[in-house]
């Protein structure tokens, strides 16, 4: 047997092989083998991405000269097309910054910029429970790099105090609300620290809070006023913007930098001109989508209260990300399986996303699910796991 096949029977006896599955999203729904379900599973956090009254807005004013679907070359090329400007000038006054830039996703953003900005008198601090896209950042990165525990400031400060005066400069990575536990970062504890220090930079992806948190939907920077402290403020467009892309909120010298030298950046084919301007397009939607977010901080800590009590769950979560952690993978899928067939798509989060022993169910709302919605959830959440 060669090693493939034995690795993916492995992965099959773990419980933890995986597939492509056959969906189709339809609204807030999800389609699969037939069944519709409420899909509790997309990072459409605002609803939006099958929004028909937006999409026609959108096509309805769209210049048939700005419709392209491919830019066929590198932005230093060919493909820099002046909806790139437009974009980049709106975040950056948006964010009341010197400047954005825009990259092709949050994993060319997260595994380019580190590698471009750091060198082996560099040393990387990351939380241990950083995205995959920043690990692999990490990796291509000739940095030294120490992963503090989660959240875990005062092991931040100690090492932080231990090589400040070792190395050139010292990176400080971290997520504002984190991707499978829905908890927070204390942003403000970060800015604090930095201050005490010549060369400290601040790494935030906001992925899963910009269009969510903050009067403007900027994100939890914009929610706990330090957006100018942060030197590499990292969101993404493809969650509750509903489109595709990446972007920096960075100095306008840093920009300069990252266009002479992040590879992700420079060696890929740019973003379609028509994925741009959707995109300007709905950011000025989201800057005034404030009941959106309301409503979804309101279920959010709806379903927290809800399932804090219940058998198994360990509840960390502040947002609208919120874990339902079984531990074992077998019943965490067959929970899944349950779930499905009462009409809610949830999936199970296994290893090696997660760490062994806390696969789970990732909830994960949207301001389109109404009230009603969410009690049917809970219900049967309620119901399934007395079941347990
Ligand atoms: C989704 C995600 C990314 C990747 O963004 P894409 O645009 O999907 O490539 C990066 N960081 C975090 C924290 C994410 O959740």
């Amino acid at each position: 047997m060669n090693t493939y096949s034995s690795q993916l029977e492995q992965l099959s006896r773990q419980g933890n092989l995986r597939s492509l599955p056959a969906v189709d999203a339809q609204g807030l729904s999800i389609v699969r083998d037939g069944n519709t379900m409420l899909n509790f599973s997309s990072n459409d956090y605002l609803g939006l991405a099958d929004d028909t009254n937006l999409k026609k807005e959108f096509l309805q004013n769209l210049n048939s000269r700005n419709v392209r679907f491919s830019s066929t070359s590198s932005r230093l090329l060919t493909g820099n097309f002046p909806v790139y400007a437009r974009l980049e000038k709106r975040l950056a006054e948006l964010y009341k910054a010197e400047a954005s830039l825009v990259f092709n996703s949050g994993y060319h953003a997260n595994s380019g910029i580190l590698p471009a900005v750091t060198d082996n008198r560099s040393l990387i601090l990351a939380d241990k429970l950083v995205h995959a896209s920043i690990v692999d950042g990490i990796g291509l990165s000739k940095a030294r790099c120490i992963r503090y525990r989660h959240n875990d400031y005062e092991q931040l400060e100690r090492l932080v105090s231990e090589s400040a005066s070792q190395y050139e400069a010292i990176f400080i990575v971290t997520e504002s609300i984190f991707s499978m536990d829905g908890d927070e970062c204390d942003l403000p504890r970060l800015v604090a620290l930095k201050k005490h220090y010549p060369n400290i930079y601040l790494y935030v992806d906001e992925a899963h809070a910009f269009g969510v948190r903050g009067q403007c939907g900027l994100g939890c920077a914009e929610e706990q006023d330090v957006i100018k402290e942060i030197d590499f403020l990292v969101g993404t467009f493809g969650k509750a913007a509903a489109s595709v892309g990446a972007f920096v909120i960075c100095s306008d010298e840093m920009k300069r930098y990252l266009v002479n030298k992040m590879r992700t950046l420079i060696f890929t084919t740019a973003l379609p001109p028509v994925n741009l301007e959707w995109t300007l397009f709905i950011i000025d939607k989201i800057v005034d989508m404030q009941s959106h977010r309301e409503h979804l901080e309101a279920i959010g800590h709806k379903v927290r209260q809800a399932l804090n009590p219940l058998n198994g769950a360990i509840v960390s979560s502040s947002s609208h990300i919120v874990p339902f952690v079984l531990g074992e993978t077998e019943r965490t899928v067959q929970t899944a399986l349950k779930l499905q067939h009462e009409g809610f798509y949830l999936l199970p989060v296994r290893p090696p996303t997660v760490p062994q022993g806390t696969s789970r169910l990732r909830i994960s709302l949207s301001a389109g699910h109404t009230d009603t919605e969410i009690d049917q959830l809970i219900h049967t959440l309620t119901k399934i796991s007395s079941g347990l």
